[in-house]
């Protein structure tokens, strides 16, 4: 089975009533089948983000044949999205591997320098049909080591949205506008009315990262405002550590080390199911 690009993704995704699609970060092979359930139980496309890191502990290759093999068998419609790069090399190397989607992050360089760079990955990947997401302003927190003080949070202006949107061509725009990456304590507040007008300024798809710190409330606010993928990283790792420490602590060092895990997967499953519910 192929992979979906975000776009083909997201024409399926509204085919079945869906107003957003959530991207989850997969943070080790294990979690794999614990997506896929989530998915299938909800009737839901799925969309799995990996970083650069993971996807070098794990290798590009392994995580395209994975991926593409339990699209298969559990037919689901599935894209495999490179998260925050900001390496065109890395990029390429993973869109030669068999991703259908990454996002070029160049947030942290001036406007032009992000323009012209996300213009280069976008003639890579137009060519190979993947899909390229961009972001413009600074969201706080760390994500991948990289971290974002809350000082040095810049929220994304609807002029510079527009403007670089008209000049890209962008497939999805990551915005800062108020959530936090990595918050699982506390809640963010989103900034709807900037969220409003970007959308209306822009007309494309608007990426909202930290989905994890985001009330449930203010989630479908944010997806009936002009959000149409939301990123949720850390709560399955949040979810699926938490599980692991409490069974590894009870556990025989000669139990299978399956029955660590299950409950750890259970966990997961659980916060894709509950978050993609709110996308409907
Ligand atoms: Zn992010």
């Amino acid at each position: 089975m192929k992979l979906y690009n975000f776009n083909e993704l997201l024409s399926v995704a509204k085919a079945r009533d869906f107003k957003a699609i959530g991207s989850f970060n997969l943070h080790c092979l294990e979690m794999l089948p614990a997506f896929f359930k989530a998915a299938r139980d909800t009737h839901s496309p799925l969309m799995i983000q990996i970083s650069t890191g993971t996807a070098e502990y794990l290798g590009y290759k392994l995580l395209v044949d994975s991926v593409r093999s339990l699209a298969e068998s559990e037919q689901v419609p599935t894209c495999l999205h490179l998260d925050h790069c900001s390496d065109i090399a890395s990029i390429v190397t993973a869109i030669d591997a068999g991703f259908s989607s990454v996002m070029y992050d160049g947030s942290h360089l001036e406007m032009d320098e992000n323009i012209v760079n996300t213009r280069k990955v976008i003639d890579i990947a137009r060519q190979r049909n993947v899909s390229v997401e961009a972001e413009l302003g600074a969201i706080g927190g760390s994500e991948d080591g990289k971290a974002v003080a809350e000082e040095d949070i810049t929220f994304t202006t609807v002029e510079d949205a527009k403007r670089f949107v008209d000049e890209t061509g962008v497939d999805m725009l990551a915005v800062s506008v108020g959530t936090v990456h990595g918050m699982y304590t506390g809640k963010a507040h989103i900034q709807h009315q900037r969220l409003a007008e970007i959308t209306e300024a822009t007309q494309t798809p608007l990426v909202l990262h930290g989905g994890t710190g985001v009330s449930d409330e203010d989630m479908r606010r944010a997806v009936a405002g002009g959000i149409e993928k939301v990123n949720v990283g850390t709560e399955m790792n949040v979810q699926w550590v938490g599980r692991c420490m409490q069974t590894f602590e009870k556990g025989k060092v000669n139990d299978s080390v399956r029955k660590f895990l299950i409950p750890a997967n259970n966990a997961v499953t659980q916060v894709l199911m509950e978050k993609i519910g709110l996308f409907k």
